[in-house]
């Protein structure tokens, strides 16, 4: 397999909360048609990683490029709307919310439909909201979730739960997709039906970053991995080379 181009380039990225190095000194580089697994043990600095290049969180040193542009400390709204997308550890659903509203939300960031309703809607408004509408039906039927789409999205199942999460990322037509846990908490035949679905997604041209526990997920799927350790990168490489490493290995059994 070839990875495409270079969508996501990041150097010497740090972040610290008070004493703590959440993220430190990290160089890390994203294709297109790539899946990059990062792991490493609980407090590694995964979530931190992924709020930094998502924009929720700003980098106390390092650079963050995408597509070649500068967007260090670009706000979150901004690089979604670049074509950057993130999923949440723990799935986003709001009480009274039906599974499509849930994935309408994801789209907001390219359109103006949602800033821009106003009581009398014009033409071109009502126009909007209808690509957005159609955007979050495709999303959701690339997704398999097209069924649901009339559900209240806290009565899905997580299983379900963590796959709206993506078509929530995916009803942007994101280039980059960062997953903070996607598999976590599901069962066997869930977690096989979510790896499928990032193959298919990496098969179209789009950059995954992956943040897993599940070791035999990560390195049945990804192309890639990184493995942080207290903020710092431990080992970057092919699953083989990185499954082999001693360093890896005393990381995770603490030996
Ligand atoms: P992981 O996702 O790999 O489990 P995190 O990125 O959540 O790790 O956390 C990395 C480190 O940064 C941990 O020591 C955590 O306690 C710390 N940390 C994360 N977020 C914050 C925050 N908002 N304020 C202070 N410390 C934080
Ligand atoms: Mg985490």
């Amino acid at each position: 397999r070839s990875p495409g181009r270079v969508r996501l380039q990041v150097s010497g990225l740090t972040k610290r909360f008070g004493g703590v190095v959440a993220v430190g000194d990290v160089d890390l580089v994203l294709h297109d048609s790539e899946i990059l697994g990062v792991i490493g043990p609980n407090g590694a600095g995964k979530s931190t990683l992924i709020n930094l290049l998502s924009g929720v969180l700003t980098p106390t040193e390092g650079r963050i490029e995408f597509d070649g542009e500068d967007v260090t400390r670009a706000p979150a709204h901004k690089v979604a709307a670049k074509g950057l997308a993130r999923t949440f550890q723990t799935p986003v659903v709001f009480g009274g919310m039906s599974v499509l509203e849930t994935v309408l939300v994801g789209t907001y960031t390219v359109g103006r439909a949602g800033i821009a309703r106003s009581v009398i809607p014009t033409p071109g408004v009502l126009r909007e909201e209808r690509q957005l509408r159609e955007a979050a039906e495709a999303a959701l039927a690339r997704c398999g979730l097209a069924h649901l789409a009339d559900v209240e999205a806290d009565q899905l199942s997580l299983g379900h739960q963590k796959v709206l999460e993506i078509a929530r990322g995916l009803a942007g037509r994101p280039a980059v997709l960062l997953l903070d846990e996607p598999a976590a908490g599901l069962n066997r035949a869930e977690k096989q039906r979510m790896a499928a679905l990032l193959r298919e997604l990496r098969a179209e041209g789009i950059a995954l970053l992956l943040v897993e526990h599940d070791m035999e997920m990560v390195m049945e799927l990804v192309d890639r991995v990184h493995v942080l350790e207290f903020g710092k990168t431990l080992r970057v490489g092919t699953p083989d080379e990185v499954r082999s490493d001693p360093e890896v290995i005393r990381a995770y059994l603490g030996v």
